[in-house]
C-alpha cells in the first residue's frame, strides 16, 4: 500500500496529493481483468462451434445457461409477444429513450467529402457501413433492454442493412432471452434475434452457423459489438480480426471532480449508483474540499442503509478501485481526472461547463447537478457503451462512426498524373521499389 493511501474509518480509500508534485499516473489503481487467462480456457469452445455449429452451441448451452436449445433463431412470434407483454411504463421510457438516442445518432452521420487536390485530381471520402453487425445482449446476472437501444441505434442511423442481436436463452422464460430485451427487439424493429449467449455466442456470430433448418441459420457477421462477462470478452478477443469488435468492456467506472459547491447527497447517490453495477465498479471523487469528502462519506453511511443492492455497492466502494482524491485545487484536480480517464465523469463544481470543456480525456462527461450519470446509462440521448480502463486515452464510445468505413476514391487525369510522376517516380527509387515507378512511366512511353 501507498503511505497516502489512507482508510481511516472511511468506506472510501483516502488518497491526498495536496501538495505533493507526483504525476498521478498509477496512484488510481483500477480492477484488472485478466482476460489472457480466458482467452485460453474459451479458445477449445469456440473453436468446437467453429467446427460442429449447432451441436457445440447446444452442448455449451445446456451447460453454462441450463437450456436445451431446439433451435438457435427466436421465432418471430415470441419476439412480437414479448412486445405486447410489456408493462406500460416500460414501454414508455424505451420508446422515449429510443427517440432522444436517434436524435443524437442521426447527428452523427457523416457526409461524402471530395477534395480537389489539384487540377484533374481528386480523392473522394466515401462513408459506407459494414453490412451485417452482431450486437452481443448481456443477460447472465441482469439483463439490459436499454443495451439492445444502446448498439442498435447507432447501427441503424449508420445504414448497417443487416442486425442480429444474441442474448442468453432464460430459463425463466422458457429458453428465450429475456422478455424485456425481445421487447426492445420489437420496438426498434429488430427481427434477427438468437437465444445465445457467453461465448458460443461471439463464435456463432464470427463463424456463422447452421441451425436446425434453413431458416435457422446464422450468417456470419462483419462486425460485433456488445458489452459481456469475462468469457464473452475473450471470445471477442479471439475472433478479433476475423471480425471487427468495439473496445473491450472492462469493469464500469465513475470519477468525480467536485468543489465545496457540489451537493454530497447528490455525490454520495452517483458514486453508489455507479458501484450498484458491480462488485469491481470503480467510484472515484477528486475534490479540492475536505469539507465536502467528509460529508460525501457521512451521506454513504447513510444511503447505503437503503439501497437495495448493499453488499455489492460496499464491496465496490471500498475496493482498492474506488476513493477519494484530494487535491489542492481544481487544477490539480483536472491533472488527476486526465490521467485517470474515466469511463463516466461528473463535473460538478463552480463553472462546470468550462472545466468539463478543459478535460481532454474521458468517455462521457457529464455537467454540473442536473445530469447524473444515470440519466446518461438510460435517456440522455447518448451512448453508454464507453471505453474503460483507461481506454478513454485512445478511444471513443460507440457511435454511428462505429459502424462505418471510410473509403477513400482516387481519380486523375492523365495531365494531373503526368505533373506527378516524377515524384513518385523519385520515392519509388528511394524505397527500391523501381516497379511502382514503371507503373506510372509505362504511361506516358
Ligand atoms: P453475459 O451475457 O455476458 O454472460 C452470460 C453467459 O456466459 C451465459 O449465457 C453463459 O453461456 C456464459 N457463461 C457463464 N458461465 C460460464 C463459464 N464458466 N464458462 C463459459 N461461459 C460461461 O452476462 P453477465 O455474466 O451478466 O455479464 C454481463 C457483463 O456486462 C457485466 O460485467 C456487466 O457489468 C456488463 N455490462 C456492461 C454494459 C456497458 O455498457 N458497459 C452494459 C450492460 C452490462
Amino acid at each position: 500500500p501507498l503511505p497516502w493511501r489512507l482508510r481511516l474509518g472511511h468506506v472510501l480509500n483516502r488518497i491526498d496529493l495536496r501538495g505533493s508534485r507526483r504525476d498521478p499516473r498509477g496512484l488510481l489503481p483500477r480492477a484488472q481483468l485478466d482476460v489472457s487467462v480466458a482467452v485460453e480456457r474459451i479458445r477449445p469452445l469456440v473453436e468446437a462451434v467453429h467446427e460442429h455449429g449447432f451441436s457445440a452451441i447446444r452442448e455449451a448451452t445446456e451447460k453454462f445457461d441450463g437450456v436445451t436449445l431446439e433451435r438457435l433463431r427466436v421465432p418471430a412470434e415470441a419476439i412480437a409477444a414479448a412486445a405486447d407483454v410489456l408493462e406500460p411504463e416500460v414501454r414508455a421510457a424505451l420508446l422515449e429513450v429510443i427517440k432522444r438516442a436517434r436524435k443524437v445518432h442521426a447527428d452523427q452521420r457523416r457526409t461524402d467529402t471530395t477534395t480537389q487536390v489539384v487540377d484533374g485530381g481528386t480523392v473522394t471520402e466515401r462513408w459506407v457501413p459494414v453490412r451485417r453487425v452482431g450486437l452481443y445482449v448481456p443477460g447472465g446476472l441482469a439483463v439490459y433492454p436499454s443495451t439492445v437501444v444502446m448498439n442498435v441505434v447507432p447501427a441503424q442511423e449508420a445504414g448497417v442493412e443487416g442486425l442480429v442481436v444474441t442474448s442468453p436463452p432464460q430459463i425463466a422464460n422458457n429458453g428465450l432471452p429475456d422478455s424485456r430485451v425481445l421487447a426492445a427487439c420489437a420496438l426498434l424493429g429488430v427481427t434477427e434475434v438468437y437465444a445465445v449467449g457467453g461465448a458460443q455466442a461471439i463464435a456463432m456470430l464470427g463463424y456463422g452457423a447452421d441451425g436446425v433448418d434453413e431458416a435457422d441459420r446464422c450468417e456470419p457477421v462483419d462486425v460485433i459489438t456488445g458489452p459481456g462477462n469475462i468469457w464473452v470478452t475473450a471470445a471477442k478477443r479471439i475472433l478479433q480480426g476475423r471480425v471487427g469488435i468495439d473496445a473491450e468492456a472492462g469493469p464500469t467506472e465513475i470519477a468525480i471532480l467536485a468543489d465545496e459547491t457540489a451537493d454530497p447527497r447528490h455525490v454520495a447517490a452517483d458514486l453508489i449508483s455507479q458501484a450498484e453495477h458491480d462488485p469491481l465498479a470503480a467510484s472515484v471523487l477528486v475534490t479540492d474540499s475536505p469539507a465536502l469528502a467528509d460529508a460525501v462519506e457521512a451521506e454513504l453511511e447513510i444511503q447505503i442503509k437503503t439501497t437495495k443492492h448493499d453488499q455489492r455497492v460496499r464491496t465496490a466502494l471500498t475496493g482498492e478501485q474506488s476513493g477519494v482524491v484530494l487535491v489542492d485545487d481544481l487544477e490539480q484536480g483536472l491533472r488527476v481526472v486526465d490521467e485517470y480517464a474515466a469511463e463516466h465523469l461528473e463535473i460538478q463544481t463552480r463553472d462546470a461547463r468550462e472545466w468539463a470543456m478543459r478535460v481532454r480525456n474521458a468517455g462521457a462527461i457529464f455537467v454540473g447537478a442536473w445530469a447524473p450519470v444515470s440519466l446518461g446509462d438510460y435517456a440522455a440521448g447518448s451512448n453508454h457503451v464507453l471505453p474503460t480502463g483507461g481506454c478513454a486515452r485512445h478511444s471513443s464510445g460507440l457511435s454511428v462512426q462505429s459502424f462505418l468505413r471510410g473509403i477513400h476514391v482516387v481519380e486523375y487525369t492523365e495531365e494531373a498524373l503526368r505533373d506527378v510522376a516524377g515524384h513518385v517516380v523519385a520515392l519509388a527509387n528511394a524505397e527500391d521499389l523501381p516497379a511502382h515507378g514503371d507503373a506510372v512511366k509505362v504511361r506516358f512511353s
